[in-house]
C-alpha cells in the first residue's frame, strides 16, 4: 500500500506523544523527527553525531515544537545495557513512549557476494538488524504502557525482491521485514501496539546518493516530502496498517 505524501496532518496530531527516532541526525530521520514534533510529539532524537542531533533539537526548539531529548548512541556498538539505559532515559524525560522509527541504516558496500568483505557484512547486519531487534526488544515494556503504539521499521525496495551487488544492505531489509512480521505477531492480541515497514522510496539523501553516485539528486523526492507519509503512520489512521509493508511513494 502506498501511504498518502498530501497527507493534511492536523497541528496537534501527537500532541503528549513520545516517540523515539533512530538515525534522527541526518537523512529522513531529520525530517521527521523535525514533522513530527511539527505536529506536537516529544521525539527522542538517537544517532552517532552529537553535533547533527544536536542541530535537529535547535531546530525544533526555534520552530516552537516540544523540548525534544538527544541519545546519542553509535548502534554498531549498542549493548543490552545501553538498550537499558535509553529506556530508563526515555521514561525520566518523558514518562511515557507511543512510537520506534528504526531508521538508521549503513549501506556497507556495493559488491557481489563473492568479494564481499566479511567484516562490512558483520557491520551492516548489526546496525541495520541486531539492533533494530535489541531497542525493540528492550523498549517494549514502555510501549506496552501505551494506549496506541506505533513500532515502524524503515525496509527498502531491495527488501523485498533481491539485487546483485546490494549484499549485506539487501538481506538486511529481508530481515528487517521478517523482524517486522514477528513483533506483528506477537503484539496482534495485545491490540495496543502496531507494527509496520515503510520502505521511503528513492530519496533525496547521502545514504542514496552514495548507492546511486552517477544519479541526478534534483529529480528525487527530498525527505520532507515524504514525511506526510511518516506523520499518517504514527497518528490514529496509522493503526489501521498493522502487520503491512507499506510504501511511501
Ligand atoms: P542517511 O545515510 O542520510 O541517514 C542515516 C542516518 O542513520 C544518519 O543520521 C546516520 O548517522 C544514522 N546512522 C548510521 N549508522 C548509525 C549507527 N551506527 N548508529 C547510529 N546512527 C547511525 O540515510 P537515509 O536518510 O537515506 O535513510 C534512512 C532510512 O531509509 C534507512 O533505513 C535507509 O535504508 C532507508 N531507505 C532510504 C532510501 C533513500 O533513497 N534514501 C530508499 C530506501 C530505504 P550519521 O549522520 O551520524 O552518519
Amino acid at each position: 500500500m502506498r501511504l498518502p505524501l498530501d497527507y493534511q496532518a492536523p497541528e496537534d496530531l501527537l500532541t503528549g506523544r513520545a516517540i523515539l527516532i533512530t538515525g534522527a541526525g541526518d537523512g529522513i530521520g531529520r525530517a521527521v523527527a523535525v514533522h513530527l514534533a511539527a505536529h506536537g510529539a516529544s521525539v527522542v532524537l538517537l544517532g552517532r553525531t552529537v553535533s547533527k542531533l544536536e542541530a535537529v533539537y535547535d531546530a525544533i526548539e526555534q520552530a516552537g515544537g516540544p523540548q525534544p531529548a538527544i541519545f546519542p548512541m553509535d548502534l554498531l556498538r549498542a549493548t543490552p545495557d545501553d538498550a537499558q539505559r535509553l529506556a530508563a532515559g526515555i521514561h525520566e524525560a518523558f514518562g511515557r513512549l507511543d512510537g520506534v522509527l528504526h531508521n538508521a541504516s549503513v549501506l556497507g558496500v556495493m559488491s557481489s557476494l563473492a568479494h564481499y568483505e566479511a567484516q562490512t557484512w558483520l557491520e551492516v547486519m548489526q546496525v541495520n538488524v541486531n539492533a533494530a531487534f535489541l531497542l525493540s526488544a528492550t523498549l517494549l515494556p514502555l510501549l506496552e504502557r501505551s494506549d496506541d503504539a506505533r513500532v515502524v521499521f524503515t525496509s527498502s525496495g531491495v527488501g523485498r525482491k533481491g539485487r546483485a551487488h546490494w549484499g549485506a544492505y539487501c538481506v538486511s531489509k529481508f530481515a528487517t521485514e521478517g523482524l517486522m512480521q514477528v513483533l506483528a505477531d506477537e503484539t496482534e492480541s495485545q491490540g495496543r501496539i502496531k507494527v509496520m515497514s515503510i520502505n521511503p522510496g528513492a530519496t533525496r539523501t547521502s545514504m542514496r546518493a552514495a548507492a546511486y553516485p552517477a544519479e541526478d539528486p534534483a529529480r528525487l523526492r527530498t525527505p520532507e516530502q515524504i514525511a506526510p507519509a511518516y506523520l499518517y503512520l504514527f497518528g490514529p489512521e496509522g493503526a489501521a496498517l498493522h502487520g503491512r509493508t507499506l510504501d511511501a511513494q
